[in-house]
């Protein structure tokens, strides 16, 4: 009997042990400890950004980098519909509003033709999300940027390894976050890193990140921060991890060919795009979506799966049919209908890196069998 497949099982074959028995042999465990700083420089470099901010999560990451850019009360970020709720989360913490464009049907990404029609007197920041292994289109939001002295504000989360016309992603943004959760390709357990190449930036979010704790008046402060911190022991795994990413990311490459060969014979679906004019794909998830000539949602073919003990998850449900927005008044008649048809219609398959070729096998016969209803 096959065991059930996870949909995501990370790899920690590397340097991760011998790095946290450095930390419990020397007793650094805190925030204190060598390996923060050490995973934010290399990170950071592998990035080409100058700085790089280790913080406890990737949401948090973009919670500071907005209110690092000063965006508040009264400004507005656009951003895309398609995302997981930390983008948004972000910004209407901070009490500005977001705006939102529809996704491209093919790449999943923010439409870029969308951005210019959504800027108003009060947008101060894009922020672009590179969603599920293929980057946003990002020399015409570049352009737009700099036609309207707008920030770029860069979600990487989910783009460790990924490059832009040969350029490491997260280096676009004026400030750029990454994720280190266990799904993502290079992770700490829980984790995530701001980047920026803006000094003054840099030391915003360094100290918002550490409760505003002031160098001269420790525990006087002038503003309120966060405590952000992440630990020596997720920096340890994280300098592990980014030692394996190309070989990460030819793996997942891998994956992804193979899966795609297996499916491409079936009917009415869309599987990942190898590539563009300007990325090669690196497959965070192995998304697929359904056709409408398909009878059934990717809920019905997530059950089935699940039954036949192989994990999914859905795609992101859009930002304006969240519940917790509507509450709040947010994108009331607006339609993104690319986004609501993905969000229905999309799943991901198990892909993670401990998957091995018999498991990617399995899964793409019970996708195959599900489909074709058989
Ligand atoms: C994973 C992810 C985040 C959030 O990261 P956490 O570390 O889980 O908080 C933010 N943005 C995108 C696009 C993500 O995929």
């Amino acid at each position: 009997m096959q065991d059930f497949i996870p949909v995501n099982e990370p790899l920690l074959a590397g340097n991760e042990k011998k790095y946290l028995n450095e930390c419990i042999d020397t007793g650094w465990i805190s925030s204190e400890g060598a390996f923060v700083k050490k995973f934010e420089n290399q990170f950071a470099k592998r990035v080409g950004q100058e700085h790089g901010i280790a913080v406890c999560n990737g949401s948090v990451a973009l919670d500071a980098a907005i209110v690092a850019l000063g965006i508040g009360e009264g400004d507005e970020v656009i951003m895309p519909a398609f995302t997981i709720i930390s983008c948004a989360a972000a910004i209407v913490r901070a009490g500005a509003k977001p705006v939102l464009v529809d996704s491209h049907p093919v790449t999943w990404n923010m439409d870029v033709n969308q951005i210019e029609s959504k800027i108003t007197p009060k947008t101060k920041a894009i922020m672009v999300v590179h969603i599920y292994g293929l980057p946003v289109d990002m020399i015409p939001v570049m352009d737009i940027a700099k036609k309207h002295g707008l920030k770029i504000i860069e979600d990487a989360a989910e783009a460790h390894g990924l490059t832009y016309n040969g350029i490491p992603c997260g280096n676009f943004g004026d400030i750029s976050i990454f994720s280190f959760y266990p799904n993502k390709h290079v992770t700490t357990g829980e984790g995530g890193m701001i980047m920026t190449n803006d000094d003054q930036l840099a030391e915003r979010c360094r100290s918002l990140r550490n409760l505003c704790f002031q160098p001269q008046q420790r525990f006087v402060h002038e503003e309120l921060g966060w405590n952000f911190r992440m630990s020596n022991i997720q920096a340890a795994v994280g300098v592990a991890q980014l030692e394996k990413l190309d070989e990460f990311v030819v793996a997942k490459r891998k994956m992804g060919r193979r899966y795609t060969e297996l499916l491409s014979e079936v009917d009415n679906i869309r599987l990942p795009l190898p590539k563009t004019a300007y990325a090669e794909n690196i497959y965070w998830v192995y998304g697929i979506v359904l056709d409408p000539e398909l009878p059934f949602d990717a809920k019905h073919v997530m059950q089935k799966l699940g039954a036949e003990k192989i994990g999914t998850r859905p795609f992101f449900w859009p930002m304006h049919e969240q519940p917790v927005f509507k509450k709040m008044g947010l994108f009331a008649g607006e339609e993104y209908p690319v986004a609501s048809m993905l969000a229905r219609r999309g799943f991901y398959v198990p892909s993670g890196l401990s998957l091995d070729n018999k498991k990617i096998e399995h899964v793409a016969s019970k996708v195959k069998e599900v489909i074709q209803n058989k």
